[in-house]
């Protein structure tokens, strides 16, 4: 089965900067993926405020004038609810919200008010995750998106800001969005491997990664001279390789019923198991460390004892490394146990 034909799939450049560049860029892409979403940024809040900012409304024409020559929808971002009137007014069905305004919940409630005004029209509503790996800020703009009436919301990762310059542009954090899918499970949740890579060479990998995981499609950027492009150069495919990453993406296309699996279940089963006795053997622990606490109380001994702590922490992150687990999940599991026990013990 072809990615192409089953997933939800949104294309373009970065931004909309000629008539000539989106319309060309959008016929290339129709020739590749003809079912996908065309998209470009008329409104850019840049970082940098000397960056290229966008053409603005100007731009709106040359979208509408796709949707009727090429008969292909198109998407943008908005970020105030003047954008919205306007995209909705021009037949613009497809919006975005990038990550810096879903961080903004003033701005993100004047941009549900809006919304609610076109509740009953076919609006598709894309929520970007705000920049900072704050999963209740992506929620509360879901949320105030859909107490605003709009049937369609899809949430996209575009990965997580940091301070210094990692492997990827944005740290893609991939527990953020699927803590977000567990407490969500019907809300499409897409990629966009773009913005998290930060360079081509690295779409790849994340689109792949994504679709492993079991996203629901990709935001992608691609432009017809990514080399002259007046923003996000560097990520930006040219429709060649537009192709290229269509045909070598793998979907995990397995369609069997998790009830129906019997090697599944059989491991599922094991992880019960295992569950059980994990949660058994928590609770003991936990019962220990209040016997502790009872002794610490009785003899005026401190509760906090952290050379302790950094022993037994040390044993446990040298195990680990014999036994494939990272010391970071040592860490944060340890972390978890030590501050319950200390609570019993309080
Ligand atoms: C974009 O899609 O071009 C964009 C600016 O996205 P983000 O909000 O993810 O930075
Ligand atoms: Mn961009």
């Amino acid at each position: 089965m072809s990615f192409l034909e089953d997933a939800i799939l949104i294309v373009g450049p970065c931004s909309a900067e000629t008539k000539e560049q989106v319309f060309a860029t959008a016929q290339a892409i129709q020739q590749i993926a003809p079912h996908a979403i065309f998209r470009a940024g008329l409104w850019k809040p840049r970082t940098d405020p000397h960056a290229f900012a966008g053409v603005g409304a100007e731009g709106l024409t040359w979208l509408q004038n796709i949707q009727t020559q090429l008969g292909i929808p198109t998407a943008t971002e908005v970020v105030t609810p003047e954008h919205i009137r306007l995209c909705i007014e021009t037949g613009i069905r497809h919006l975005w919200i990038g990550a810096r305004t879903t961080a903004n919940p003033i701005l993100m409630q004047s941009l549900a008010d809006a919304l609610s005004d076109y509740k009953d029209e076919p609006i598709y509503v894309y929520i970007k995750n705000p920049i900072n790996p704050d999963i209740n800020l992506w929620r509360g703009a879901i949320e105030r998106i859909a107490e605003a009436g709009i049937q369609h919301i899809i949430a996209v990762h575009r990965g997580f800001s940091t301070l210094y310059n990692t492997e990827w542009r944005n740290t893609p954090m991939w527990s953020v969005p699927i803590e977000l899918k567990r407490r969500y499970p019907t809300l499409p949740l897409i990629c966009d491997p773009s913005h998290i890579a930060g360079r081509i060479e690295g779409v790849q990998t994340i689109a792949q990664e994504a679709l492993e995981i079991g996203y629901d499609g990709l935001m992608i950027e691609c432009h017809n001279h990514p080399q002259t492009a007046w923003s996000d150069a560097q990520q930006q495919l040219t429709p060649n390789e537009l192709k290229e990453l269509l045909n070598t993406l793998a979907v995990r296309a397995n369609k069997v019923s998790n009830k129906q699996d019997t090697t599944l279940l059989a491991l599922r089963k094991q992880i019960d198991e295992i569950d059980d006795e994990l949660w058994q053997l928590i609770s003991r622990r936990l019962d220990i460390a209040e016997s502790i606490g009872t002794h610490k109380r009785n003899t005026q001994m401190p509760i906090l004892q952290s050379n302790r702590y950094e022993e037994i922490l040390f044993k446990r992150i040298e195990w680990a490394k014999s036994h494939h687990i990272e010391e970071e999940t040592v860490r944060t599991l340890m972390e978890v146990l030590h501050t319950e026990s200390i609570k019993r013990q309080l």
